[in-house]
């Protein structure tokens, strides 16, 4: 069966112990087994979950977990658990998740600072990001530049978030002109109402 997320668990440390099996009195046939739980995701090990542990008698086969243990299988499963280390591999997951999380945080500090500096400069063919109102974004294409004012063409086609302005990139645009200054182009920026500029 295939499972996109659960967990699994494998034996980190096991020990024989001195302790005759208190179902069939058998010595040295019990074994302490620790387990490392992990999570995984996609087949990806993301984070271990936690330790258990069972014995088993290898000769009538009685398995015990922690709860049930003797006093004297506890202690060894206790000791067995403290020295067994976590294997790395199995923090992957998390690991390629923050990364991934620190590299698109820096990616979009880097559009934002590419933006911001072009915005100051801006040049005819520069396509913005424009946020309309609340949940109404389109984009407005920069299309001729006279002393302090810009003209400008919106796309005729409106998207309810911004991730989906990149559907509208080649969309067709409207043929009536607008026009605003450079100054007051900067001050939708700084407010929030030009998200992004796009310049090829
Ligand atoms: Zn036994």
């Amino acid at each position: 069966m295939l499972y996109l997320i659960g967990h699994k668990s494998i034996p980190l440390k096991k020990e024989i112990s001195t302790q005759k099996c208190n179902c069939c009195g058998s010595e040295n046939a019990v074994t302490v087994t620790v387990y490392q739980k992990y999570v995984f995701i996609f087949y990806l090990p993301f984070l271990p979950a936690g330790k258990t542990g069972i014995s088993e008698c290898a000769v009538c086969k009685q398995v015990l977990q922690e709860k049930a243990m003797s006093e004297n299988l506890l202690a060894l499963y206790q000791k067995l658990k403290a020295a067994s280390r976590i294997p790395i591999w199995m923090f992957s997951g998390a690991a390629l998740f923050l990364i991934l999380f620190v590299y698109w945080q820096y990616q979009d500090k880097q559009q934002k600072q590419g933006s911001a500096q072009m915005i100051v400069a801006p040049a005819i063919g520069d396509v913005l990001e424009v946020k309309n109102k609340e949940q109404q974004f389109t984009l407005t294409k920069i299309i001729d530049i006279k002393k302090d004012s810009i003209f400008l063409i919106s796309s005729n086609y409106q998207s309810t978030d911004a991730s989906g302005l990149a559907s509208l990139k080649d969309s067709s645009y409207s043929t009536e002109v607008s026009y605003i200054s450079k100054a007051d182009l900067k001050s939708l920026f700084d407010k929030g109402d030009i998200l992004q500029v796009d310049r090829k």
